[in-house]
């Protein structure tokens, strides 16, 4: 598996030391083993690469076992393009039978981010709307607030027994105590579905960036600890893995710590759309001439990348804008106003779906 492509690189840059250290396996075995109409792009395109224990999700599949999808976001912001991918990959899992757990963590965003919890919960409405509008099915989701869902805080409690200040350290560096704390109530979230009072023991699946892979390995271990096993009987929770989409400006990753100026929010107006576009890092030549003889690199460019993660779900359209830039057929000038068009045409139709989901949206969080 080639792991040096532009959009890998991410906090963790070297991501074949990465996979060994955190025992992630290249997910292609598991996707040889899928019926075609199983396979999501991101398998085709190599954008979710890696697993742990994916198998066990897409066996439950198969065969219409239940199974449970956890994800969640901060709400911190406006949706952006980068969180797109995970919900991606949320729809995913539930168009094959998963059950998704979605958790708006504004405990988090209070903690790390420090936004109010009363700003969190109006940010929250606001994600909440954007999510049913890219087609979550609310009647099979449970969509929560972290800072109202006592059993999470409870069991991120129970787990604080089991880790100690070095082990934190270890993995997250030398932070504030809430930072350490909200690694636990993640960790939390990724495995009440498995209480009682929810699915019960069920097989799960957390679809993430390999920056996180710290993370699950953390919320693995903690599922094996035969303290929290007996109590609950936890199966170990399987998570999934996807190639970080960087920032606009050519930085590593595309999220809000990037700035404002270089990621796409789902509700941009095309002014500004327009400018972001233009000025956006591409693997284009110096000069016209260069381009003409040599071609553009689109391995190395975020207008491409933002084609194969989103804009050209064709996957023959997609080869064939890359083959017309490595032969000098398209000029950048040319494939960025076809992404402007694209984008924009997308956000357009988002924004008319989002406004008829407020109300829903609202009633999630507040009933
Ligand atoms: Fe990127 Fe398009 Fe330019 Fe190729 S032609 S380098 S894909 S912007």
């Amino acid at each position: 598996m080639n792991l040096s492509i532009n959009t890998f690189a991410g906090t963790i840059s070297d991501y074949e030391r990465a996979m060994s250290e955190f025992g992630i396996q290249d997910i292609s075995v598991v996707v040889d083993s899928l019926e075609k109409d199983m396979l999501h792009s991101y398998l085709r395109r190599g954008i979710m690469f890696g697993h742990t224990d994916a198998q066990k999700i897409f066996q439950s599949a198969k065969e219409k076992k239940p199974f449970a999808v956890m994800t969640g976001i901060k709400p911190t912001g406006q949706y952006h393009i980068g969180s797109l991918i995970t919900c991606k990959e949320v729809l995913y899992f539930q168009s094959l039978g998963g059950k998704v757990y979605f958790c708006m963590a504004d405990m988090e965003s209070f903690l790390h981010n420090g936004v109010s919890l009363k700003e969190g919960h109006k940010i929250a409405i606001d994600n909440i709307a954007d999510i049913l509008a890219l087609g979550l099915d609310s009647e099979k989701s449970y969509i929560y607030k972290q800072s109202e869902e006592k059993n999470v805080l409870r069991l991120a409690s129970m787990f604080s027994k089991n880790v100690t200040y070095n082990m934190m350290k270890a993995i997250y560096g030398k932070q504030k105590f809430g930072a350490y704390q909200s690694a636990l109530i993640q960790a939390a979230d990724i495995l009440f579905p498995q209480l009682e009072q929810y699915e019960g023991p069920i097989q799960t699946v957390t679809p993430v960036g390999l920056e996180q892979a710290p993370h699950a390995r953390l919320t693995r271990d903690l599922a094996k600890k035969q303290l929290y096993r007996e109590e609950f009987g936890f199966i170990i929770p399987s998570f999934t893995f996807h190639q970080i989409l960087g920032a606009l400006d050519g930085g590593e990753k595309m999220s809000k710590s990037a700035g404002s100026t270089f990621i796409l929010t789902l509700s941009e107006s095309e002014k500004s759309l327009k400018h972001k576009i233009a000025a956006i890092v591409t693997g284009g030549r110096d000069t016209k001439k260069e381009q003409l003889e040599l071609g553009g690199q689109p391995e190395s460019c975020r207008v491409f990348d933002l084609y194969k993660f989103f804009f050209m779900t064709d996957d023959k359209t997609l080869a064939k804008r890359k083959d017309e830039c490595r032969f000098g057929k398209i000029m950048c000038g040319e494939c960025k106003q076809d992404l402007q068009k694209r984008v924009n045409e997308f956000i357009q139709k988002h924004q008319e779906k989002k406004s008829d989901k407020f109300d829903l949206a609202k009633q999630i969080l507040e009933n």
